[in-house]
């Protein structure tokens, strides 16, 4: 039988999800034990004695502010479970993110530009922010570099609805600038809990921007390509941003070199000529 929870309980329970989401943690699974509830980031291993787990000790007092030492540990993101419904989890970010106001970026925008793509991608495509083409129909990478993208994901043999694009920032920047700092910061946990949820196997970092948000560190580009970096659980290939690539169309070589990579990750040929 279903055992409902107090209205004040459910809140307080509501409360704390929507804190661990915020978090980047977004599986959650319930055990009723001995008249307490335990709270676990859902994690593959199901051995009881490994599973991350921490009992919330009143629910019907909850603390206002959790406290530390009431946290679940929480599960590195290589660890966690993608939901069962990409989709609808995508959505739920998407509504978390709402009219969002948490950055300067959104006094100039027109549309935020959330992702586009298959929620269950193998592969993921990081941009840096949208630029005037996508910020006016709320799609990644549908302008001039969106098209130079399109070709690379199709000489990988794959159709763009087989893949998932977002950028780091989801609102432009004025003029295309580079995103500030505090407002990549505070984007990119959004997208870090895109990528939680779809659990691509390969993230292809488009750019000095997307690598160093990314990898939590800014490093050269140079030093960057031509290996396979860790980043969320998935493995993470830095290449050059399409926009580049259409000022300086020598470096596609090195590019196609960065893809096929990733291809070798995930066991793709590219299609015969
Ligand atoms: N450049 C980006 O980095 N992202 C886009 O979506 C478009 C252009």
């Amino acid at each position: 039988m279903t055992q409902r929870l107090a209205p004040e309980t459910e809140e307080a329970v509501r409360a704390r999800i929507a804190y661990f989401r915020d978090l980047g943690v977004f599986d959650f699974y319930r055990r009723q034990v001995a008249g307490t509830f335990e709270f676990s980031a859902a994690s593959p291993a199901p051995e009881p004695s490994a599973r991350a787990t921490a009992t919330i000790p009143d629910l019907e007092n909850p603390p206002s502010m959790p406290r530390r030492s009431s946290l679940p540990v929480i599960a590195e993101p290589g660890e966690l479970v993608a939901p069962k419904n990409r989709a609808a989890a995508l959505q739920a970010i998407r509504e978390d993110i709402g009219d969002c106001t948490r950055c300067a970026l959104h006094k100039g925008r027109n549309k935020l530009v959330f992702g586009d793509g298959d929620p269950n991608a193998r592969l993921m495509f990081v941009g840096e922010g949208p630029g005037a083409d996508e910020d006016a129909q709320g799609l990644p990478f549908v302008g001039r570099a969106g098209q130079l993208l399109n070709n690379m994901i199709g000489a990988m043999g794959l159709r763009r609805d087989q893949v998932y694009i977002a950028n780091i920032v989801k609102c432009r920047p004025p003029q295309n600038r580079v995103p500030e700092p505090d407002e990549a910061n505070t984007c990119a946990p959004f997208l870090f809990r895109q990528i939680d949820t779809i659990r691509p196997e390969v993230i292809v970092a488009l750019g000095s921007t997307a690598a160093t948000y990314m990898l939590g560190a800014k490093s050269p580009l140079s030093a960057l390509r031509g290996r396979i970096h860790s980043a969320r659980g998935a493995k993470l290939i830095v290449t050059y941003h399409p926009a580049y690539l259409l000022r300086d169309p020598r470096q596609k070589k090195e590019a196609w070199a960065d893809l096929q990579l990733a291809m070798a990750e995930l066991g793709l040929k590219a299609p015969a000529k």
